[in-house]
């Protein structure tokens, strides 16, 4: 069986091999994502340096939007990208509205997506509803919403067959439990979004903190520990298109 890391930013470790140790280690896939472009050659290189365990997606992150489009700065990286991401929608940087930067980057970006048929990995905090709407105007191959807690929408995310990461505030937060309570067996992914650490759990961070994750997903759906694992990685190949992960 094989741990999955579905969402982890690999570049933002800054060499530290860390997260590549416990990887190999552990047996576990991890999918990298960038925040944007200056990022994607370090995706690349963790890839390189562990190819069976690693995953890179290349996108340009609410937080980095600028006027200039990401498919020509992340150009030369999308043919060979396992995905894309992360993208989506956040008020917190800028305004999400129709012909501002995050929206005109987050299209240009699920065009990309949909003309190489590459999986996406979505940030659609507070723009949930935004970020769905949007979505279901492309034919997009697999999308994953990344630490999803639009409650309202976990419906449709369910019906259109989207992937959802819980990660780590899933041993804190009420809301993330109610969420992945919610969750249908094909949905579920793990993530650590590494490496955002957790004040509620000591500062902890990283793909260390998977298996406490599945822990917490089994207790609370009330499933074993195994099964949930195997689940997730099976969900893991199809959200890849991969036969196997490692
Ligand atoms: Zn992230």
């Amino acid at each position: 069986m094989t741990l999955v890391d579905a969402h982890i930013h690999l570049p933002a470790y800054g060499g530290d091999a860390g997260p590549l140790r416990v990887a190999l280690a552990r047996s576990m896939c991890l999918i990298s994502c960038t925040v944007n472009a200056s990022e994607a050659p370090a995706g690349e290189r963790s890839r390189l340096e562990a190819p069976r365990n690693v995953r890179s997606f290349v996108g340009v992150h609410p937080s980095d939007v600028t006027r200039e489009l990401p498919s020509e700065r992340l150009a030369p990286f999308l043919e060979g990208c396992d995905g894309i991401g992360e993208i989506g929608l956040d008020e917190k940087y800028s305004t999400t509205s129709d012909g501002g930067a995050q929206m005109e980057a987050f299209i240009d970006q699920l065009r990309v997506a949909e003309r190489l048929g590459k999986p996406v990995q979505v940030h659609s905090r507070g723009s949930e509803k935004r970020c769905l709407e949007v979505l279901g105007t492309f034919n997009l191959k697999k999308v994953l919403m990344h630490w999803f807690e639009g409650e309202p929408q976990l419906p449709e995310v369910i019906a259109r067959g989207y992937f959802v990461s819980v990660g780590p505030a899933l041993l804190y937060s009420k809301k993330i439990r109610r969420i992945a309570r919610s969750l249908t067996p094909g949905s579920i992914l793990t993530e650590s979004d590494g490496p955002v650490s957790y004040g509620p759990l000591g500062g902890a961070n990283g793909p260390n903190l998977i298996p406490s994750v599945l822990f917490g997903l089994a207790a609370i759906r009330g499933e074993t520990y195994d099964d949930l694992e195997r689940r997730v990685g099976e969900n893991a190949k199809a959200f890849l298109s991969e036969e196997r992960l490692i």
